[in-house]
């Protein structure tokens, strides 16, 4: 493989994944090797291949050029040792979770966490004795309130779902090292690598929906767990390939086709989300909102230290009219699409109350901050004065 100097900026590395060389000329686009099982002269031979995450290729789900390339590429880009890429998101959180917990251990997870994670925390804990304590993001002494002897395994996301609220990640990992044998997890969904990189700040795990952002074209559903040291990536890609969690080709081919474009489209989802954001603030129908690129953000001290380039393309605000209005207002936006998923080049917007939290009930909605006339708005690659059109054009209607 070709690895690039890994002194060279992010935005240098990313247009050129490494990539498993053939014959000696080394391919600008990375090749799609869609075989599934990969033929060897000897036994012998064969048997080395099944050696670990970075042996030769046998069989797709231990391991395939195409699926390596974008493996190497992330792993890279975050500063790991290495990645597992996953069937989706969710696939590399359930596995990096049931190859590191068993019954009876405890694990340490934020309140505000990506509603399918905080539903396998609580199926962990139903069905197979796991423990679970959840704290909030800002305040490592919480961390340290709820270590007990048998933790684990600490999982945390630099960014929440739809309040945009940052994680103290150097503060709250480094409370969790304090003790002994826990794995620090962060799903970095939001950030991508070119705006936080988890390792940096002590993380052993770095989790990716690589659907998302580093996807990035709403055609592709995979996942990525990026792994600070070898043996935390030997044990988890064992798992996988007992779950049969692993990426296919074909998916993994797609997220490096979107991932070489994601220095720029992050620049401008950061770009576009801010100045929307500024512009909702204004906005007489809007009483709040949340980006943490505003200095009227509670976390906005701490976004300036650990997302120093820019805040990402996820904002939320709050309508005066409530739920009625939300509803009213997504419903009415033209340019953008009423939708769940983000990091996209479209700009998506979503009623949090009544689709992905209609579980909750106003008070569960308030204590999470979210409120029955909040809406999350996935900022897109469109032109921002195109965007700000549609959004007055649906404010007028809400
Ligand atoms: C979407 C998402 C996931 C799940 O990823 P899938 O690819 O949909 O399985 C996990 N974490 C975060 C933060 C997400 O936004």
């Amino acid at each position: 493989m070709n690895d690039f100097d890994r002194t060279l900026r992010p935005e240098s590395r990313i247009v050129h994944p490494p990539v498993v060389q053939v014959n000696g000329s080394r391919p600008m686009g990375v090749p799609l090797h869609q075989g599934h099982v990969f033929a060897f002269a000897s036994s012998d031979a064969l048997a080395a291949a099944f050696s670990g995450p970075d042996g030769g290729f046998v069989y797709n789900r231990n391991g395939n050029p195409t699926v390596r390339s974008l493996e190497e590429a992330v792993a890279g880009l975050e500063g790991g040792t290495g990645a597992l890429a996953t069937s989706s998101g969710m696939g590399a959180i359930n596995t990096v979770l049931l190859a590191l917990l068993r019954s009876g251990d405890h694990v340490i997870a934020q309140r505000s966490l990506y509603g399918g994670t905080f539903a396998t925390l609580a199926d962990l804990v139903e069905r197979w004795g796991v423990e679970v304590t959840h704290v909030a993001g800002d305040d490592p002494a919480e961390v340290t309130a709820a270590l007990r002897p048998n933790t684990r395994l600490l999982h945390l996301e630099t960014v929440s779902n739809p309040t945009t609220r940052v994680t103290d990640l150097p503060g709250l990992i480094a409370a969790a090292k304090a003790a002994a044998g826990v794995v620090t997890v962060v799903d970095n969904t939001f950030a991508t690598p070119l705006l936080c990189r988890p390792i940096e700040h002590g993380a052993d795990v770095v989790i990716h929906s690589a659907t998302k952002y580093l996807g990035g074209h709403s055609d592709v559903l995979a996942g990525l767990a990026v792994f600070a040291g070898r043996e935390l990536h030997e044990k988890v890609w064992r798992h996988a390939l007992e779950l049969g969690a692993t990426a296919d080709p074909f998916a993994a081919w797609l997220t490096l086709r979107g991932l070489q474009t994601l220095a720029l489209r992050i620049r401008r989802h950061c770009d576009t989300a801010l100045d929307l954001a500024r512009r909702l603030a204004a906005h007489p129908a809007v009483t709040a909102v949340h980006y943490p690129g505003l200095a009227t953000h509670p976390d906005h001290e701490l976004a300036l230290r650990l997302l120093p380039e820019g805040n990402g393309g996820v904002l939320a605000f709050d309508l005066a009219g409530g739920r009625e209005a939300a509803r009213a207002f997504t419903e009415s936006v033209r340019l953008a699409s009423l939708a769940p998923s983000l990091g996209g080049v479209h700009t998506l917007v979503l009623h949090p109350a009544s689709t992905s939290h209609r579980q909750l009930s106003d008070a569960e909605l308030a204590a999470a901050g979210i409120g029955a006339g909040t809406v999350r708005v996935a900022v897109g690659i469109e032109h921002p004065e195109d965007l700000w059109a549609d959004l007055e054009q649906a404010l007028a209607k809400a």
